[in-house]
């Protein structure tokens, strides 16, 4: 008998504490005010997180549980973990080089190790995901599995690995004869993609014209055909492609051949952002990463004529994306963000608002919209049941200024674990 009474003790002290655990794994949030990103504003709001997904969004102090880690970030104004749909985390600068940024490249190993910085950088001005558009040896996929596994800390990353290119654009004569990405007709098209989707890649991103850097041109480069059959086989496996083009033609050829977003166009003729609105193109245009190159000019050695050539293309990209604006097209928030520029990746968001937006839209482009560009709408981009808890706490009110989002981010989660406090 007194064995039942203790296996009856062992079994109640056993569903005690195993009900008590359960309830200790949800966190809970206060926030004076909440964006959910799904066009709503909640009070007094309280979320409730279990593992990394959101589990409950609510008013007032009644909903919060019983046995929950509560994190009171009253009185902060809570939005959605934002997405920088426009990256290249793995350029890093080593500054003890004695070189410029663009000269300054290290073995890839030593570069993932060092882009920590970048990726910090970019989770403390609220971006919790970003799209990554052109990396080269793996690095790329090599920190997305990092963060993911939780070795390192940074955003949620989808990738594109070596972007696609014609000889011309990068091919130093004498240099080199290895140089991936390099892709010229239809068969290599075909090829070269299959190979990177075969890496392991998330997006397919391809140059369709001229333009880095200090180079501001913008000519064609891989014809429409060719960027067709890179949409096809990208389409076989499910995979979306982002096509850059600093000039109108590539644009068009981009858009016509079926990319899922263009990126940086200025001189956009009509005709092409209507066409976009059909299909439902993104618009992505990165007016801040000239303004950025302007800014940053000794470290980068530019001259005073460079800065002009830059400060001219901001000029006309802005054009286009009031144009953008004023037609309804889909845009979204890509920062470009290249070695020092990362912890400037949301200042494109004043562009938008100056180019017509409300700060609501502006906010919609860095959410909402960029979710659904990634194809994770039901995931990412919102503060809701069921969607990843990446949740930003900022100082002041979003709606009525899109600086306070620039500017005052103090708290950061990303799939339910607090990344940045800096209350
Ligand atoms: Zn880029």
């Amino acid at each position: 008998m007194n064995n039942l009474y203790r296996l009856l003790f062992l079994v109640f002290f056993y569903f005690l504490i195993s009900s008590i655990a359960a309830s200790a794994q949800t966190t809970t949030l206060r926030f004076a005010k909440l964006i959910t990103g799904q066009g709503d504003v909640i009070t007094d709001a309280v979320v409730v997180v279990e593992g990394d997904k959101i589990s409950k969004v609510a008013s007032g102090e009644k909903n919060i549980p019983a046995n929950t880690t509560l994190i009171d970030l009253r009185p902060m104004v809570a939005i959605p973990g934002l997405i920088d749909v426009h990256t290249h985390i793995t350029y890093y600068w080593d500054k003890t080089s004695g070189l410029s940024p663009w000269n300054s490249r290290m073995d890839p190993p030593t570069t993932v190790f060092l882009a920590q910085e970048n990726a910090l950088k970019t989770l403390e001005t609220g971006v919790t995901t970003i799209r990554d558009l052109g990396s080269s040896g793996g690095m790329d996929m090599a920190m997305r599995d990092l963060i993911n596994r939780g070795a390192m800390k940074g955003p949620r990353m989808f990738v594109a690995g070596n972007g696609l290119h014609i000889s011309r654009a990068r091919v130093t004569p004498g240099v080199s004869t290895v140089d991936p990405g390099r892709a010229d007709g239809v068969d290599e098209v075909i090829k070269v993609v299959r190979q990177e989707l075969g890496a392991g890649v998330d997006w397919i991103k391809i140059y369709g014209s001229t333009g880095s850097a200090q180079n501001v041109t913008g000519f064609q480069t891989f014809t429409q055909d060719e960027m067709k059959a890179a949409v096809d086989i990208a389409r076989q496996a499910g995979k979306r492609v982002a096509i850059h083009s600093y000039g109108p033609d590539g644009c068009k050829a981009a858009v016509l051949a079926g990319a899922a977003s263009v990126e940086h166009a200025t001189d956009v003729e009509p005709e092409t952002f209507a066409e976009m609105v059909k299909r439902g193109t993104f618009y992505v245009p990165t007016v801040d990463h000239n303004r950025y190159y302007a800014d940053h000019r000794e470290e980068y050695g530019y001259n005073a004529i460079i800065v002009k050539a830059l400060n001219n293309y901001t000029e006309r990209n802005f054009k286009s994306l009031q144009l953008a604006v004023k037609m309804k097209v889909k845009i979204a928030m890509g920062s470009d963000a290249v070695f020092t520029g990362f912890g400037e990746n949301t200042r494109e968001l004043r562009w938008f608002v100056k180019a017509g937006m409300t700060p609501a839209q502006a906010l919609q482009t860095a959410t909402v919209n960029a979710a659904e560009l990634l194809d994770r709408k039901n995931e990412l981009g919102a503060i809701a049941p069921g969607f990843f808890a990446d949740i930003v706490a900022v100082d002041g009110d979003p709606l009525s200024d899109i600086n306070v989002v620039i500017d005052n981010v103090r708290w950061v989660m990303k799939g339910g674990k607090p990344v940045v406090d800096k209350r």
